[in-house]
């Protein structure tokens, strides 16, 4: 019999069925699990499957796998259900829609009729930390009422110029950000009705209950934008803990690209986790 579960620790492990996992989520994943792990916790998994021209079903199949050949555990998921189901992002598209419409009624989004050509082409806007052009506020003025007809609008997120958003970050240390300048105004809802990551991610962490979020450090800057939402909402957001990336030996980040160190080609090589776990130290 294992110890009483923590129920006040619940942390998330969030993959995208878009392409196999590599080291480098391997990496992030181990860490969200070993951290539940040290707290007698929860660990949730949550299927990221928004993107609907990326995802392939047969992708969820592949990181089930490739996490438990792994090591990794988790008490809740699409896989096993739990308290908090459903577990794929596809299928809380209420919960979204729900959080859009106290934003939007609250004043804080905007219709947005730009094109990603309009926005990079506009007095060469400068960009954030993510490399996404911040937005020059061509739509900015414009009402939550006033919805251009005939045209695809996407809505935006009205960031409070100059808002400090400071945390003490679990991996990273202090961290210090300032709204309009490190970053714009975001898109929450894209043309298609889809919501962008930084509105699914805040509405499923806060519906499922999360208390520490551990991710690559790349998205320093979505936690930025996502501390803003959850201002907004009302919502206290749990603690962040954002894990170095990983490189090749060249330097470069990993990506889905490098077929060569997908968990699912070095477990074809023979390599054991804890030969590859061995490695990170
Ligand atoms: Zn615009």
């Amino acid at each position: 019999m294992g110890l009483p579960v923590n129920a006040g620790y619940r942390g998330r492990i969030a993959p995208s069925p878009t392409g196999f996992l590599h080291l480098g989520h391997a990496r992030t994943f181990w860490t969200a699990h070993q951290r539940a792990v040290a707290r007698n916790g929860i660990l949730i998994l949550r299927n990221e499957d928004l993107d609907r021209d990326r995802v392939r079903p047969e992708f969820v199949e592949a990181f089930l796998e490739d996490l438990r050949w792994f090591g990794i555990r988790w008490q809740e998921g699409p896989d096993c259900g739990g308290p908090h189901a459903p577990y794929s992002q596809s299928e809380r598209r209420a919960g979204h829609a729900a959080a859009f419409e106290a934003l939007r009624s609250a004043g804080w989004l905007f219709p947005c009729t730009c094109s990603r050509k309009d926005i990079q082409s506009a007095v060469r806007a400068p960009h954030a930390a993510d490399d996404e052009p911040i937005y020059p506020g061509t739509c900015r003025h414009r009402s939550a009422a006033e919805v251009p007809a005939g045209r695809p609008v996407s809505w935006r997120f009205r960031v409070p110029e100059g808002q400090a958003l400071d945390w003490i970050d679990g991996g990273q240390g202090p961290q210090s950000w300032t709204a309009g300048r490190d970053f714009g105004d975001f898109v929450v809802l894209r043309p298609d009705g889809v919501p962008s990551y930084q509105l699914a991610c805040v509405s499923d962490d806060h519906a499922m209950g999360i208390t520490e979020v551990v991710r690559g450090a790349d998205l320093l800057v979505s936690t930025a934008r996502q501390i803003l939402l959850y201002r907004a909402l009302g919502w206290t957001p749990p603690d962040f803990f954002h894990c170095p990336l990983m490189t090749d030996e060249h330097g470069v980040r990993l990506a889905k690209r490098h077929a060569s160190l997908s968990l699912r080609t070095l477990r074809e090589q023979g390599r054991t986790p804890e030969e590859l776990r061995q490695s990170w130290r």
